[in-house]
């Protein structure tokens, strides 16, 4: 453990805390801090030697966030906003690693945060309404309330192939990046995965190595991404009415303020009309293109025009027109993650980068250094795989959490994941998860969808603080609605039909579930507010005897009345 982490003070009743949150990202470290100020005894856990979640793990060479930084950062303090400068319009992920520190120490976070701890299990008692925490270094804890932080992204996956483990060579996973940097000059190397994650190290990694051999399944669709330094006018602009952007950000569908919203058809304006604002949005780079119309992702026609400009931009490129072939997506473009690069396509112009189709000719084997296909084999000294997550329900499935006595998480989904606004499941009480499926989540800016939820959370533990409640739990009836509701709005859309990681498709065996939110996260935060006003509609309260749920209401309590948040 670290000098940072703080032991749990051991209260007379057996409750260590009134939360365990899992996770110390984005979404946990803001949960510590506003339930924090509360009046809550909070305990963070984390499996990472340090804080950042997502932006610890993926320090992989070129990793960095497609959305600008002046949105992809937190709103809950205006002296936060105002004195945070990020250098470029993209923040790199060392840059977004910093920012997380700097948030973590200028709130005194880090007290409250158990470093190398990853937990193993989690169960309900439900007489005393209480969690207990099993961590692997063989701590338990125990709390009123679990919160799952732990992130849509972080399960990562192996492809299952023969000999993957006697490579002789050095092999990476993405998400899991050495902290030292690695050096690939004078390396053959192969990267598996052109993904978000391939787009961007592969690049990188061609610069370096003697040889690249980029091992594509799908290609995918990629914008320019046009990063550079952070226009200081840009900057001054923003800080000057970040009130009122980030408002914006809250209440529009993708949570990101510089996004429009369109509103005409690609079929209504003429092939000038539609050219030139596929242009635009292609000059300013990133993930905005499909955006252009309102229904590029919900009408095959108009989804094809912008599918042909992206692919016509990127064969402008290619010099071999194999090559482009073999790099044209073949599916509706933005069903699967639009992917945002710096210098993708040109590296394929590059003498030592070969890309080889795995769609048609799959790995069979990996050897000492070799890979191996029906057709060819590949010598090479070091492997990347850019293969992707167990997204949305791995991080969440891999602790094995239930009730004594009652279901386990595992069971209930069983047949996939299904949760009452992304935020509990019905049979597992006080357990709540941060952007979980059936929330806007991976669609948005998630930082903005973790503040939400997290504001939401942490309003609903207050006002059961205040009415001596104990437990809460998510009705089976409105889950299943809200669950039928999220599929019938994927339904409307082409989304629903692409074997994306978001319906879970990209894990064989994984039930086909469409699993984030595609109402948006303006009309979903709407939608909590309501819920929230109208005595959180759709989840049940009841309290433990008053001895046991005294501790959690009196601290609790006397901090919630002068509900005063940053
Ligand atoms: P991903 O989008 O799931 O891509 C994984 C890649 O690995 C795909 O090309 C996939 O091919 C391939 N793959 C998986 N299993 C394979 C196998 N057994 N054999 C051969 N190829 C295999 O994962 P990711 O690139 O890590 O990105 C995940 C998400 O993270 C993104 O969609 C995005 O939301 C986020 N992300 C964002 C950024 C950013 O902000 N710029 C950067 C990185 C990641 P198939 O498509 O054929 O399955």
């Amino acid at each position: 453990m670290s000098d940072h982490a703080s032991p749990v003070p051991r209260r007379p009743d057996g409750v260590d805390c009134d939360v365990v949150v899992i996770g110390a990202g984005f979404a946990g470290l803001y949960l510590l801090h506003r339930l924090r100020r509360l009046g809550f005894r909070v305990k963070v856990f984390e499996a990472g030697e340090d804080v950042g979640g997502t932006w610890y793990w993926n320090r992989y060479p070129g990793a960095r966030c497609d959305v600008e930084s002046l949105e992809y950062s937190y709103s809950f303090s205006e002296e936060l906003q105002q004195e945070w400068r990020w250098s470029e319009r993209y923040a790199g992920q060392p840059e977004i690693l910093r920012y997380i520190h700097h948030v973590a120490d200028r709130f005194d976070l880090r007290r409250d945060i158990a470093l190398n701890t990853r937990v193993e299990r989690a169960r309900f008692d439900p007489e005393a309404h209480r969690w207990t925490v099993h961590t692997a270094p063989g701590e338990s804890v125990s709390a009123r309330f679990c919160i799952m932080a732990s992130g849509n992204l972080s399960a990562a996956r192996l492809p299952d192939v023969p000999g993957i483990r006697d490579f002789r060579g050095r092999w990476f996973h993405t998400s899991a990046w050495p902290k030292e940097s690695v050096d690939f000059t004078g390396l053959r190397v192969g990267v598996v995965g052109t993904g978000s994650t391939g787009i961007q190290v592969i690049p990188k990694i061609a610069e370096q190595a003697k040889h690249l051999y980029v091992f594509q399944r799908t290609a995918n669709y990629s914008i320019p991404l046009r990063n550079g330094p952070q226009d200081p006018a840009i900057e001054r602009d923003v800080k000057s009415r970040y009130a009122q952007v980030r408002k914006q950000a809250r209440e529009c569908p993708s949570g990101v303020a510089g996004f429009n919203v369109p509103t005409q058809s690609a079929l209504a304006v003429t092939p000038e009309e539609r050219e030139l604002a596929y242009q635009q949005r292609w000059e300013w780079g990133g993930i905005g293109l499909t955006r252009a119309f309102n229904d590029v992702i919900v009408n095959a026609e108009a989804n094809r025009t912008a599918a042909a400009f992206v692919v016509r931009k990127m064969r402008e490129v290619i010099k071999d027109p194999t090559v482009a072939d073999m790099l044209t997506p073949t599916y509706p473009i933005g069903t699967k993650r639009l992917c945002a690069d710096t210098g993708y396509y040109p590296t394929f112009n590059r003498d030592n980068v070969t890309l080889v189709d795995i769609r048609r000719n799959p790995i069979e084997a990996i050897g000492d250094e070799t890979v191996r296909t029906a057709h060819a084999s590949y010598e090479v000294d070091a492997l990347v795989f850019a293969t992707g997550f167990d997204a949305m329900t791995g991080a969440l499935l891999a602790v094995d959490i239930g009730v004594n006595g009652g279901p386990t998480l595992r069971e209930l989904w069983a047949d996939g994941p299904s949760a009452y606004l992304g935020l509990m499941v019905a049979g597992l009480p006080n357990l709540f998860m941060v952007t979980g499926p059936g929330s806007p989540s991976v669609l948005s800016n998630v930082v903005v969808s973790i503040e939400q939820h997290v504001d939401f959370i942490s309003d609903c533990l207050a006002s059961m603080a205040d009415k001596g409640q104990s437990r809460i739990e998510a009705d089976a009836q409105a889950q299943q609605a809200w669950s039928r509701h999220v599929s019938e709005v994927a339904n409307q859309s082409l989304l629903a039909t692409a074997a994306s990681w978001y319906t879970g498709a990209n894990i064989p065996g994984k039930p086909r579930v469409f699993m984030p939110y595609m109402g948006g996260v303006g009309v979903f935060r709407a939608l909590c507010d309501e819920v929230a006003r109208d005595g959180y509609r759709g989840f049940s309260f009841s309290s433990a005897d008053g001895a046991r749920s005294a501790d959690f209401n009196s601290s609790a309590k006397e901090h919630c009345d002068g509900r005063a948040v940053v």
